[in-house]
């Protein structure tokens, strides 16, 4: 077993939990329970951790975690200068009418 991530908000924890599951990785979370012990054991210790099952598993759960974080190539909508229809980030030109996207991004 090895830990990918800590965070201390549990219902995210529990969403890269699926996102893993999504992608074939079994991972389990620890500390998922937040409550007794913290008078004796410092809380950073108590947050919720994810483990992947598999050592192997590791690299590319941090890989999906860290895609996950860092969404790349997601751009905002953007209206055309032309028409005045509203594109998606990834379209370069209008698809409506063709014009090119001068949003500046
Ligand atoms: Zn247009």
């Amino acid at each position: 077993m090895k830990r990918v991530t800590t965070d201390d908000s549990l219902p995210y924890v529990g969403l890269l939990k699926n996102v893993l599951e999504q992608s074939g990785i079994a991972c389990v979370i620890k500390n998922d329970q937040l409550s007794g012990g913290l008078g004796e054991i410092p809380f950073l210790e108590c947050l919720p951790e994810l483990w992947v099952l598999e050592d192997q598993d590791l690299a590319r759960a941090t890989t999906l975690l860290k895609n996950l974080e860092e969404p790349s190539g997601i751009t905002a909508q953007w209206r055309c200068a032309g028409c005045g229809e509203l594109n998606d980030g990834q379209f370069a030109a209008c698809w409506h009418c063709g014009t090119a996207d001068t949003h500046g991004g």
